[in-house]
């Protein structure tokens, strides 16, 4: 698996993923059971609200070998401070549409 991560650009100051990465590195969370390698494409922020620019990050993470796009944790569930993104389920629709279906969306990280 190739992976692109896109995290929340409000939540930087509060995180440097450093859990995300140990996910993909020990196969935990969202990651479990995977057995092929996982390699790490990219890590980068959403572009900030209303997330507009994610759309376009995802585009990129895919040209540059993506096969995977894994929303962290901090998008859908808020983490670590318990405040979900707003613009969510808009963002991950606009990513869908533009990649189509051979690109798979994780829903988060852990
Ligand atoms: S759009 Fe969502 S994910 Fe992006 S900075 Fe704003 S709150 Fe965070």
């Amino acid at each position: 698996m190739k992976v692109g991560i896109i995290r929340c650009q409000q939540t930087e100051d509060y995180c440097p993923g450093t859990t995300d990465f140990r996910m993909v590195r020990e196969k935990q969370g969202v990651f479990e059971g995977i057995e092929e390698e996982i390699e790490i494409i990219g890590f980068i922020n959403c572009g900030g609200c209303p997330a507009k620019k994610a759309v376009l990050r995802a585009r990129e993470l895919v040209k540059r070998g993506a096969d995977t796009i894994a929303f962290a944790s901090c998008i859908q569930k808020g983490t670590p401070i318990g405040y979900p993104c707003p613009f969510a389920r808009k963002m991950k629709a606009l990513i869908a549409k533009d990649l189509g279906e051979d690109i798979k969306l994780l829903d988060y990280t852990h």
